[in-house]
């Protein structure tokens, strides 16, 4: 059986941005493998978003919801995962490589006795058999990777297209779940948000990042990070940092870029007073356009990227902001 499951993540009764993409990349996998692509979704209050996946290539979409489902459970989705991929006989099993994705999905291939390809960044059939390319060494070399069983795979959010909404259907089951909150080892209390309705840097189309050259917010910094957060808000993007501005505590470490940050694949990267260390790269190098703005010409950021300027963030900084608000504006 050549079937591939796609854990779709889900986030205030949607499908999330990655989790369409996952889908989407498992429907044209299947497609080639000659397999049905199953939606795989879990939550509360989630049946009208489970009747729309039909639209996004699901031949069939699983529900599963419950008291183990309520809040965020590593270990619950984990178990479901692990189930439905026996249950199903998939010979692929998808997340995003997201926190969720991270969390759980080696869970459920330990649970499978199965490896787990993560990140990947590209995924396709080889004469009938699955195969997942990913990056390593930060970004300096991929390998390609095949499975001698299921292939447990997480897919970098933004590498794989978003899909259009088209005119399938598809059935959705409801999962019979055979653990309750009481079988979980761990169960989460208390999710305590950050601020509502801010961007996260792994799934936007745009990040303004910067680093330790924009100095501490709590001090001669304080117009430069109030700058970079109206850009941010300017052009639509997301705020991202560099762990010398985590480390410091100067920004959440929800924002950091890089090799124990989020990677970032988004249409536009601009990286204002980052060095270029070999770490960050590792987590935005894949962005498709990347300006860099540095005060040192010879930052190894200028070296990946698209556009530089040689300049200081004070300077330009309310520069951009401008340009962008003209240019917008027209
Ligand atoms: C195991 C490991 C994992 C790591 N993981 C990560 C990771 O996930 N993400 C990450 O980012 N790093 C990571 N690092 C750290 C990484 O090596 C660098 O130390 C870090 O990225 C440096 O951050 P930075 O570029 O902000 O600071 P710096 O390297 O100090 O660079 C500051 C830059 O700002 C410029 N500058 C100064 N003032 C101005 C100004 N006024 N205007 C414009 N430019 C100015 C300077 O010219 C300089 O290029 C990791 C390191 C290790 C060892």
């Amino acid at each position: 059986m050549s079937n591939v499951l796609v854990f779709v993540e889900a986030k205030d009764g949607k499908a999330s941005k990655a989790g369409l993409q996952a889908l989407g990349a498992g429907a044209a996998l299947a497609a080639s493998l000659g397999g049905k692509c199953i939606a795989l979704l879990a939550g509360n209050g989630l049946d009208a978003e489970a009747a729309t996946l039909g639209a996004y290539g699901a031949s069939r979409t699983l529900l599963a919801s419950g008291e183990a489902f309520s809040k965020h459970s590593p270990d619950a989705m984990a178990r479901l995962i692990a189930n439905q991929a026996q249950a199903q006989g998939a010979a692929v099993v998808l997340a995003s490589a997201t926190s969720v994705g991270k969390d759980c999905m080696p869970r459920a291939a330990a649970m499978m006795k199965c490896g787990l390809a993560s990140d990947i960044v590209e995924l396709r059939a080889e004469g009938g058999k699955p195969v997942a390319v990913r990056p390593v060494f930060a970004g300096k070399a991929r390998v390609t990777v095949q499975a001698s069983g299921a292939l447990f795979a997480t897919l970098r959010p933004n590498v794989f297209a978003t899909p259009a909404r088209g005119g399938g259907s598809a059935p959705v089951e409801a999962v019979k779940v055979a653990f309750s909150l009481a079988d979980l080892k761990a169960v989460v209390k208390e999710i305590v948000s950050g601020a509502a309705g801010k961007l996260d840097v792994a799934e936007a189309e745009i990040v303004c990042s910067g680093g330790r050259g924009m100095k501490d917010p709590a001090g001669e910094g304080k117009q430069n990070w109030a700058n970079l957060e109206k850009l941010a808000a300017t052009i639509g993007a997301a705020v991202g940092a560099s762990r010398a501005v985590v480390d410091a505590g100067w920004r959440p470490h929800g924002e950091q870029v890089g090799q124990t940050g989020k990677t970032v694949s988004p249409k536009l990267y601009i990286a204002v007073a980052i060095s270029g260390a070999i770490q960050h790269l590792a987590g935005m190098s894949g962005s498709k356009v990347i300006v860099a703005v540095n005060k040192d010409a010879q930052a190894p950021i200028f070296k990946v990227a698209d556009y530089g300027i040689v300049g200081s963030a004070e300077d330009v900084l309310p520069a951009l902001i401008e340009a962008f608000a003209a240019a917008l504006k027209g």
